[in-house]
């Protein structure tokens, strides 16, 4: 697609440190790393986010991640891993090609949870539950 920074990547015309690739998927290190070894994964076919990706690629790409994962772990000696995705602006995503980082962690490293877990309310978990098996 015209435009996109990660279609550029993924033809070549917008330099990457590429990692990995595959008939359907290409990985390469993001440039503002969460840690040391984060990386994106993306299909090399154009979808926006979650919502539009076609199932075959989402498949791949998170096969794709979890191979990383593990050369992560062997190669990087990472005690972790995250793997997450941002799925609409709302959801901080910035670029809009769909893509998953996998980004090492490490015993020592200074990432936190960005959600403070707290106890919630029974009821108002109970009604939203109910909104997400209803058929609207
Ligand atoms: P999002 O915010 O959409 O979940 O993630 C986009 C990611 O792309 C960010 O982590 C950002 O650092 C990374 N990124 C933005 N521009 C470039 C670029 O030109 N090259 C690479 N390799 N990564 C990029
Ligand atoms: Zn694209």
């Amino acid at each position: 697609m015209a435009d996109c920074l990660f279609c550029g990547i993924v033809e070549g015309t917008i330099p990457s440190e590429t990692v990995d690739s595959d008939e359907r998927t290409v990985a390469f290190m993001d440039i503002n790393p969460a840690t040391p070894g984060h990386a994106l994964v993306v299909p090399r076919t154009h979808s926006a986010d979650l919502m539009e990706i076609a199932t075959e690629d989402l498949a791949a790409t998170t096969a794709a991640a979890r191979r990383l994962a593990r050369k992560m772990k062997s190669a990087l000696d990472a005690d972790g891993i995250n793997v997450l995705n941002a799925c609409g602006a709302a959801a901080w995503q910035t670029v809009f090609h769909f893509h998953l980082h996998v980004i090492p962690r490490f015993e020592d490293d200074p990432l936190k949870l960005p959600w403070i877990p707290e106890e919630g309310d029974r009821e108002q978990i109970a009604a939203v539950a109910a909104k997400l098996r209803s058929d609207g």
